[in-house]
Formats: C-alpha cells, sequence, structure tokens
C-alpha cells in the first residue's frame, strides 16, 4: 500500500517512520522497515501489525543510513508479522529484502519453480517470490541493479518494488509497472516513496518513475534505466504539496 525508501546522511530510521505516518491515511493493516547496518552492511529489519506508531517503538535505537519501510494492504495472505514487509531472502552469504506495493499475478508459477530451487517461504504474500527470485540472481553473480531487471521480466502484475542487500553498501535499487512510485531529490541524499505526500517534509524536488522503469540510487547518485535497459532522464519538478 505505501512504500518509502531513504539514502541520507542522516539516520534514516526517522524519516522513513514520518513518512510512514504521511501515508497512514491511505489505510493499511501492518508495517515495516528494514536498514543496512553501517559497519557490516547486515540486513535488520523490524514489523508490526498495527500502527506506524507501533513499529516506531520497536524500531527505536536503529540506526542506518539506508533504508525502506512500508505499510500494508493485505492482498494475498491475512494481515499479520510474518506476512508483514519487508520480505527477506538469505542463504550462501546474501540477504536480500523487499517491500511491494500491487499484486504479483504468477506468483504461484515463480513459487513452484524456486521451491523446486531449494527456496522456503516464511509467508502467504505474492511479494516473497520478489525477494527469492532476486537472491537467486544476487547468487548467480549479478548486481543488485540487474537482479532486479531479471527478477522484473518474470513477474506479471501491477507493482512497485524498493529493494536493498547486504552486498552492495548504501544503494537502493526500485522498480514500477502499473502502481506509482517517485523519487526525492534532497541534497546528496535521496528518497523513494509511492505518494508526494511521504516525502515532501524532505524535499519538494521530485522525479515520477514511468512504468517499466528501474532506478538504482547509491552515492554516486541516481540512475533511472527504461524497460529496454537504456540509461533515461526523467523530469523533475517542484511538488507544490505543503510539508
Ligand atoms: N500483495 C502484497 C501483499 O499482500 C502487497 C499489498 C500492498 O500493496 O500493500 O502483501
Amino acid at each position: 500500500c505505501g512504500i518509502v525508501g531513504v539514502l541520507s546522511r542522516q539516520n534514516c530510521v526517522p524519516i522513513l517512520i514520518d513518512g510512514l505516518k504521511k501515508l497512514e491515511y491511505r489505510g493499511y493493516d501492518s508495517a515495516g522497515l528494514a536498514i543496512q547496518l553501517d559497519d557490516s552492511h547486515a540486513i535488520e529489519r523490524a514489523r508490526s501489525v498495527g500502527r506506524v506508531a507501533e513499529l516506531e517503538t520497536i524500531s527505536k535505537g536503529l540506526e542506518a543510513h539506508l533504508g525502506i519501510a512500508h505499510t500494508r494492504w493485505a492482498t494475498h495472505g491475512v494481515p499479520s508479522e510474518r506476512n508483514a514487509h519487508p520480505h527477506i531472502s538469505t542463504g550462501q552469504g546474501v540477504a536480500v529484502t523487499v517491500v511491494h506495493n500491487g499484486i504479483i499475478e504468477n506468483h504461484e508459477d515463480i513459487r513452484r519453480q524456486l521451491r523446486v530451487d531449494g527456496y522456503q517461504f516464511n509467508s502467504d504474500t505474492d511479494t516473497e517470490v520478489i525477494a527469492h527470485l532476486t537472491h537467486k540472481h544476487l547468487k548467480s553473480g549479478l548486481s543488485l541493479l540487474t537482479s532486479v531487471q531479471a527478477s522484473v521480466a518474470q513477474l506479471e502484475g501491477a507493482f512497485a518494488i524498493a529493494l536493498i542487500c547486504d552486498r552492495e553498501p548504501a544503494t537502493l535499487v526500485a522498480a514500477k509497472k502499473g502502481a506509482p512510485l517517485l523519487v526525492g531529490l534532497g541534497q546528496d541524499e535521496y528518497f523513494l516513496a509511492s505518494d508526494a505526500s511521504a516525502l515532501v517534509s524532505q524535499t519538494k524536488m521530485i522525479t515520477y518513475l514511468e512504468d517499466g522503469d528501474t532506478v538504482c540510487i547509491s552515492p554516486k547518485g541516481l540512475a533511472i534505466q527504461d524497460a529496454q535497459g537504456r540509461v533515461v532522464e526523467r523530469p523533475v519538478i517542484e511538488s507544490q504539496l505543503s510539508a
């Protein structure tokens, strides 16, 4: 239902929580976040059923510069902590985590194949296939960006997704098809959201992604590719929403 992502010089956790609070009006049944720890690059996750305020309480003390967060409106799998996003896939020295808005129509086919590949599922969501699929591509040696692009090529349905992994420091990758996703541009910091209201308190400079786009955000900057893998520029607009 709601996505927020942050790569910042400040602690991203309060920014993620503030963004989720701005998205509360859209309705949700659970909330969660994942961060990449600065030193080890390990992924830490916190999830809770109910209010964002609950998530805020359990994520007190967490600190990082890179993170993703989500408010969930369940479509596949009951509202519960195990079904709350972010979903994670770990093993063989790689951890990758994803938040997702929308529906993956062919999740059953993908799940069947991933089970053959040895993946075990820890939720009843359609979303979890994205985590394992991307893990499989990362394990084969692809970068996070190309892994996400390979995953997206296999997904049917409408989605906006954002992912981080423990192998690429300070790197956030996102993609969209049929669901809104936008990037907020700060001073050497970047924000990602499904709705401008989640980030206008951080920046008013916004780039809307188009269907088929993937974006890679890192300290090197922001790079958008279209569905054909061509590097593209999307217009930067100034949001008229008040913070
Ligand atoms: N289909 C996903 C789920 O049920 C995402 C729902 C949403 O957009 O929040 O977990």
